[in-house]
């Protein structure tokens, strides 16, 4: 068989805008941007297209999604996000140029494993900042970690220090935090007798420094994923208004199911819904609303999603089910119609991994 909807559509020209845009700006800072093509699932015509926008280097949190692209045909040099976990060493020796790291026994295990296969390999080590993800703590135990590969562990290449920030603890990227990194940098490259190849300032919420002229000299190197490919949490969330980039680099078309004036609360006792949370209702009274052919399963959370016609509000949905108020739109939908919406990052993030909506691109 062969499903028409939904469908995603990828605006290829879109993105390679974005990506010129937000590398030339780096770029006129000194920072070259590692392109990050996790997002999208590890699309080999994304991170292709990323490489030829100038990033410098091709950024992923799971190796399945470097070796595809590498199988692909699409250059590297690839860079592992995810801090690595000991089982997937071999191959993250394997399969990647650089890799973040920030524990002593995996940089240990990680120079056996070089051993091994007879190569060598390239770490930044992260530094925690206060966003309480990956990184140490203490920034003399970071200091002593990275004078440690540089001396102890011949087939492991201590390439440069950095940090993440707006991940896990929503912690923004300032000055004093990058300044704080470049200081540790500096203690580094006085203990080692050389520069840093690299100093990396985080991902997309870090891009705001660099687009506001505040970001220290010394940051050469960026991680960005979201604000090529979405470009939604700064413009939108941030509300960052002159930033000029597309929001529509991906695009979910959905066929409408079912249309019918109901009662906007619902009728009965509210108990939990069909993930175990207790969403709350608006009441509007009676309201024509609409059933579209895709839910939480293509797309993650409803929520986020933007629908392009105008005036209609998500409500949400379960696992296949996408439910629309549609009162206030113009448009006088039926079922069989079409519908199209716009992705934040986490719906993009699942509606890439399903096989079972292949990419139509525009180029
Ligand atoms: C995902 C990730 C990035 C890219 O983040 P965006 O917000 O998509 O730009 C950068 N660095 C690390 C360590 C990541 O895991």
């Amino acid at each position: 068989m062969e499903r028409q909807f939904p469908r995603l559509e990828i605006n290829l020209p879109h993105i390679a805008e974005n990506a010129q845009k937000v590398v030339t700006a780096c770029q006129q800072h000194g920072i070259q941007v590692c392109g990050v093509f996790k997002g999208c699932s590890g699309m080999p015509e994304i991170a292709d297209l990323l490489r030829r926008c100038g990033c410098t280097e091709l950024g992923s949190s799971r190796i399945e999604e470097i070796v595809r692209c590498r199988e692909a045909g699409v250059p590297g040099p690839y860079l592992l996000l995810r801090v690595p976990m000991i089982s997937e060493l071999e191959d993250v020796v394997r399969w990647c140029d650089t890799s973040l790291q920030s524990d002593i026994t995996v940089v240990d295990a990680l120079e056996a494993a070089c051993c091994r296969l007879g190569k060598t390999h390239r770490v930044i080590m992260m530094v925690d900042l206060g966003d309480l993800r990956e990184g140490f703590w203490n920034h003399d135990e970071m200091v002593n970690a990275c004078v440690y590969v540089e001396k102890n562990l011949p087939h492991v290449h201590l390439a440069g220090v950095g940090v993440n920030l707006g991940c896990y603890g929503s912690i923004q990227p300032t000055p004093d935090k990058m300044k704080s990194l470049l200081l540790i940098a500096h203690h580094v490259e006085a203990r080692i007798g050389r520069p840093l190849e690299i100093i990396s300032g985080g991902a997309s919420s870090s891009y705001t420094l660099v687009h506001w002229g505040s970001m220290p000299e010394g940051i050469n190197h960026l991680r960005i994923g979201e604000t090529i490919l979405n470009a939604r949490d700064l413009q939108v969330e941030w509300g960052i208004a002159d930033m000029g980039l597309h929001m529509d680099g991906f695009i979910l078309k959905g066929e409408v199911l079912e249309v019918r004036t109901k009662p906007s609360y619902p009728v009965g006792q509210v108990v939990i819904d069909a993930f175990g949370r207790r969403p709350t209702y608006v009441d509007r009274g009676n309201r024509k609303r609409c059933i579209v052919g895709f839910g939480r399963a293509d797309v993650g959370d409803m929520e986020r999603l933007r629908c392009l016609d105008e005036g209609v509000i998500v409500l949400g949905g379960s696992s296949d089910h996408c439910i629309l108020d549609i009162e206030d739109c113009p448009r006088k939908l039926k079922a069989g119609d079409i519908m199209e919406f716009t992705l934040s990052y986490n719906n993009m993030l699942y509606a890439t991994s399903r096989n079972d909506i292949p990419p139509k691109f525009i180029k």
